[in-house]
């Protein structure tokens, strides 16, 4: 069987310019950035901004399995469906991050015959945004050291400094590091401790901001630390703001490629979905809505996470009207919500994903409480059964369901071309109604109850004495209009993992809150959230290799 990587190799890519032109971009709107890549100005905004947006579809999951349901995979190849129906159609997904492509998850190019090329470059490399954002954060630790050793005018507390250095690895050893040792010519000595380069919220400022003006201000925004009093510092207070946005400029344009066959892509900026919102940049996505008739996007993990967040953060910032989601199902994940051990989900076990349907279930209800219209794709795989399928099938029908059966991973676009036609028709008969689930004017306690009770399906939140206590001093700090990005467990409905289907009568417990001013939102913790993640024992980068003529080996 062919590999990711042997099907990507074996594409034939399109010359980028091609791709412009497919999408009307004017000569002195985008720069090549090689053969096959390119980024787009932001000039191109400017001119469409009377313009009227595009049709939005959202790609979201039930609870995944630890092998993720094929979310990118299905956007990728719907935007082919599409396209293979004669519509005018662009992909917007995230760029991929170095420490889960050396590490365990893979990439997030797609699958099969529904990906993103050139792979090897975009799980890579790529533009280099990475690398920049990263150079961003790090640039920012050394201004904050720096002030401090040149006398602190800001008053910042050594023990209060909230802003760490990243690396875009996983790398477990440099969770908690000590800098400044040496003596007094080197500094002053203190804790610190690295993130991986997709937590910054220098991530998700990128991915939030509106303009490059936009990006200064959120920029400007951030804190860093705390005087003694307590009263943050923020980026504005040191004066970094304007450096800052110089070292992102060419890291907010988006990156233009392509899929296997030929439709646009926007892959731009890929904050985590746990201490973030897990989106592609929101500029991307309205820049791909400007340029073509139908966007297809994607949020990370499931409904509950990703498409909440997207719903609930990103839409309402970027005035982004959703006009369908499809919810990405697989019979493996259903069987898992349905009791079976992972080493078992191959096995035909069609009561399994009867008890397990009721997990997607809770999310098609979510779905429906932001008052949008959805269609249920399933993602095929060869493990599944005639007698399983059949089951699928009857239960979709007999609960009045929009639902696909999707071979696109095994078929590329052809094997989407019926949820293309169920996309287009819900598109079509207008039905979306969409609102956030809650005004920005609650507390930050309501709006993490709001979230618990509709998405999660609790009957209650528990704020821990400290949560109660950072509560109360956000809303002081005038910090209680921004929304919450929630950060839970992503196998779960619940703060549980093992509570697996459809958890009923549960209590989400709320840790810590953390701010992130800047990229405009509060983090709630539900549990312990690895802001750094380290390598399991056989890290997929010891299968991973470079032939003598410079071809990439083993990248999945
Ligand atoms: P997600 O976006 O939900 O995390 P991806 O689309 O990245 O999932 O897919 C995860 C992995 O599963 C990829 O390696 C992809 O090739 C593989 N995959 C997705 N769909 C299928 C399928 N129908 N059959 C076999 N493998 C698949």
């Amino acid at each position: 069987m062919l590999s990711d990587l042997d099907i990507a190799q074996q594409a034939n890519l399109k010359p980028v310019e091609e791709i412009a032109n497919q999408l009307g971009l004017e000569e002195h709107e985008w720069e090549p950035y090689g053969k096959d890549k390119a980024k787009v100005n932001l000039d191109v905004m400017e001119r469409l901004k009377d313009h009227k947006d595009g049709r939005v579809v959202l790609v979201t999951s039930i609870n995944p399995t630890r092998a993720g349901e094929g979310k990118s995979t299905v956007t990728v190849g719907l935007a082919q469906a599409l396209r293979a129906r004669n519509q005018d159609v662009s992909v917007a997904l995230r760029e991929p991050s170095l420490g889960p492509v050396m590490g365990i998850k893979g990439g997030a190019t797609g699958g099969g015959y529904s990906q993103v090329v050139p792979m090897e470059s975009i799980n890579l490399h790529f533009t280099g945004d990475i690398h920049a954002i990263t150079t961003a954060n790090n640039a920012l630790s050394a201004f904050i050291d720096n002030h401090i050793f040149q006398g602190n005018t800001c008053e910042i507390d050594t023990r209060r400094i909230s802003w760490k250095r990243v690396v875009d690895l996983n790398d477990r050893a440099l969770r908690d590091v000590v800098v400044g040792l040496g003596g007094p010519k080197q500094g002053v000595p203190r804790e610190d401790g690295f993130n991986i380069t997709v937590a910054s919220e220098i991530m998700a400022v990128l991915c939030l901001a509106t303009s490059l003006a936009d990006l200064k201000e959120r920029l400007a925004r951030m804190v860093v630390a705390y005087r003694a009093d307590e009263t943050p510092v923020t980026v504005k207070d040191l004066g970094y703001e304007g450096a800052l946005t110089l070292l992102l400029k060419e890291a907010f344009k988006p990156n233009l490629v392509q899929t296997i066959e030929g439709v646009p892509a926007f892959i731009h900026g890929g904050p985590f979905a746990n201490i973030a919102h897990g989106c592609n940049s929101l500029i991307a996505t309205k820049m791909a809505s400007k340029l073509s008739d139908y966007t297809i996007t994607e949020a990370g993990f499931g409904a509950d996470l990703g498409a909440e967040k997207f719903l609930n953060i990103k839409a309402r910032i970027g005035d982004i009207h959703p006009d369908a989601v499809v919810i990405v199902a697989t019979l493996r994940a259903l069987k898992l919500h349905g009791g079976v051990a992972e080493a078992d989900l191959k096995e035909e076990n069609v009561e399994a994903i009867k008890r397990g349907l009721v997990n997607l279930e809770k999310h098609m209800e979510t779905i429906e409480a932001f008052g949008l219209p959805f269609v249920v794709a399933l993602n095929q795989f060869d493990t599944d059964t005639e007698k399983e399928l059949e089951y699928f099938k009857n239960y979709c029908e007999q609960s009045d369901v929009d639902y696909s059966l999707t071979t696109v991973w095994a078929d590329g676009g052809q094997g989407g071309l019926d949820l293309a036609d169920q996309v287009i028709k819900t598109v079509e008969s207008n039905e979306s109604n969409f609102n956030p689930l809650y005004p920005l004017d609650l507390t930050l306690e309501k709006k993490i109850e709001t979230v618990a009770k509709r998405v999660y399906g609790a009957s209650g939140v528990e704020l821990t004495k400290e949560a109660k206590a950072q509560c109360e001093a956000f809303e002081k700090n005038d910090w209680g209009h921004l929304p919450v990005c929630m950060a839970k467990t992503q196998y779960s409905l619940s703060d549980d993992p093992t509570a697996l289907g459809r958890p009923r009568d549960f209590t989400i417990t709320i840790r810590e809150l953390r701010p992130s001013v800047g990229a405009g939102f509060i983090v709630v913790l539900t549990g312990d959230v690895l802001t750094m993640p380290g390598l399991p024992k056989q890290p997929a980068a010891l299968k991973m290799d470079v032939d003598d003529d410079g071809e990439a080996l083993g990248l999945f």
